[in-house]
């Protein structure tokens, strides 16, 4: 059984009360261990030493925290299969797609441990002779940072890294359906040598540990990525303290297919985006939209496909892991059943099912559901399940309308060989990212993020080191 901790100003350590949550194995629903839960005082305490802190770090230079951070990124490649083993365990996916999640999470940490020493300010042309003007960038101060469960390591070293070049402190909340990852991260980030209260990790009651941060005066930055939800309580709350704050939330991507597009890609890319971490993904396609002329097309390669993919435990070969728990589960299947009694066909799957016996883990089969209308639940809510609903089109203009129909706005995708249209659709999509020709759209050097109930602010390149920093304009009478 592993024991995780807290790591408060460099020590590992129980919470005041010494309680711990228990964590699940997704696929069996077998206890696989436990965290220490940080008590109210354990989190003010780790307030206060990120404040003290940065006192220091952001005097050292960047070069002295990119070497860091490039120790930190060397220890986490070398420890990949302890800490992919750890994210298959405790969230379930397949360890292939595990293993990529930390070198992806790893990629930041090369990424900002550069990035750091391209910050960079102006010298401004002045009014009067007798003035000089200079704009400088510096570090926002300590930063507060909550993920979710679908991805427990990439999501908050996403965060982290560049606001570790910038020049913050941080304090991470991971999920508490994953808290382990985050656990044996900081074992690494024990041994890299970063100076006390620089990174720290609570685990515990989001809602207490949400509420200090936001009643902190001293955290002057929350990163946040979750529900829409509770992304809205978060932007509530920071207003007391007039705190900066980036929210990634949910999507509802779009992956339209035109007639004139290579349908093999087109198969392939529904496939990435679909079904990698069993469809929990914030970027994954929610709804197909397909070209009338070209659907039978479409829908048999997909469903030629589709017929291979297996579900099942993340440590044998298999395409999907378990869903994440009974609610992700009972979601999935009401957006089929909705779709169902509203006149959807069903093309391949649909079932749900217990892992073993009627027990265990849940686990959803790869589903395609035809004849979908824009009144279904699916075609408004984000499943984050193994799903395609596809639904039929005419026109260029029909497809856009249908597809930026939704109050969200972060990933969409199409597929066509025509130069003309990909312009004009990229630019027509209301959401912050659009892949084209492709369903693997996520980079460290590129701008994750969205638009519209998707949230705001975004992770990656220069533009996520941005989000850490503020702008300071000095006058000087000469
Ligand atoms: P999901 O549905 O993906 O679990 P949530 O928004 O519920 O999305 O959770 C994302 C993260 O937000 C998790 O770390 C969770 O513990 C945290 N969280 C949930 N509720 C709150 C809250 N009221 N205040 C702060 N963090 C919260």
């Amino acid at each position: 059984m592993k024991k995780g901790q807290l790591y408060i100003n460099g020590q590992f350590r129980e919470g005041a009360d010494k309680q711990h949550l228990e964590v699940i194995n997704p696929y069996d629903l077998e206890p696989i261990g436990s965290q220490s839960v940080a008590e109210g005082s354990d989190v003010r305490q780790a307030v206060s030493c990120a404040a003290e802190s940065f006192k220091r770090w952001k005097k050292q230079s960047a070069y002295e925290r990119g070497a860091l951070l490039r120790k930190l990124y060397d220890l986490v490649l070398e420890n990949e299969e302890r800490l992919a083993k750890m994210i298959t365990l405790e969230q379930g996916k397949p360890l292939s797609e595990a293993i990529g999640e930390v070198r992806y999470a790893a990629s930041y940490l090369s990424w900002y441990a550069e990035e750091g020493i391209r910050i960079k300010g102006d010298i401004l042309e002045p009014t009067h002779k007798t003035m000089r003007m200079q704009v400088i960038k510096q570090p926002v101060g300590p930063v507060g940072i909550i993920t979710p469960w679908n991805f427990p390591l990439a999501m908050f070293v996403r965060k982290m890294a560049p606001a570790l070049a910038a020049g913050c402190t941080v304090i991470i909340k991971p999920a508490e359906q994953t808290p382990l990852t985050a656990y044996e991260f900081f074992r690494l980030v024990d041994e890299a040598g970063f100076p006390d209260g620089v990174c720290q990790l609570v685990t515990g009651d989001p809602v207490e540990i949400g509420k200090i941060f936001m009643e902190a005066e001293s955290l002057r930055k929350i990163s946040f990525t979750g529900s829409t939800e509770v992304g809205k309580l978060l932007m509530a709350q920071s207003a007391e303290t007039v705190k900066k704050v980036s929210l990634e939330l949910g999507g509802h991507a779009p992956l339209i297919v035109f007639a004139d597009a290579d349908l093999d890609k087109a198969v392939q890319g529904t496939i990435d985006s679909k079904f990698r971490n069993c469809g929990q993904v914030c970027i994954a396609t929610n709804r197909v939209l397909v070209e009338k002329s070209i659907l039978p097309a479409y829908q048999e390669k997909l469903l030629e496909k589709v017929a291979s993919l297996k579900a099942g435990s993340g440590f044998e070969e298999n395409d999907m892991g378990p869903v994440i728990d009974r609610q992700g589960y009972e979601k999935i299947s009401e957006h089929v059943d909705d779709a169902l009694n509203r006149g959807a066909n069903l093309l391949f799957g649909g079932q749900g099912y217990r892992q073993k016996d009627n027990q265990g883990g849940y686990l959803f089969q790869p589903t395609v559901l035809g004849n979908i209308s824009e009144d279904m639940k699916i075609m408004q809510e984000e499943t984050f399940g193994p799903v395609v609903p596809i639904t039929a089109f005419e026109t260029e203009e029909e497809a856009l309308r249908i597809a930026n129909q939704t109050p969200f706005g972060l990933a969409s995708y199409f597929y066509t060989e025509n130069i003309s249209r990909a312009i004009r659709v990229s630019e027509g999509l209301e959401f912050g990212m659009v892949g084209i020709n492709t369903g693997r759209i996520s980079s460290a050097q590129a701008p994750f993020g969205g638009v519209k109930a998707s949230g705001f602010g975004r992770e990656g390149g220069y533009y996520g080191i941005e989000e850490y920093l503020h702008t300071k304009y000095i006058g000087t009478g000469i």
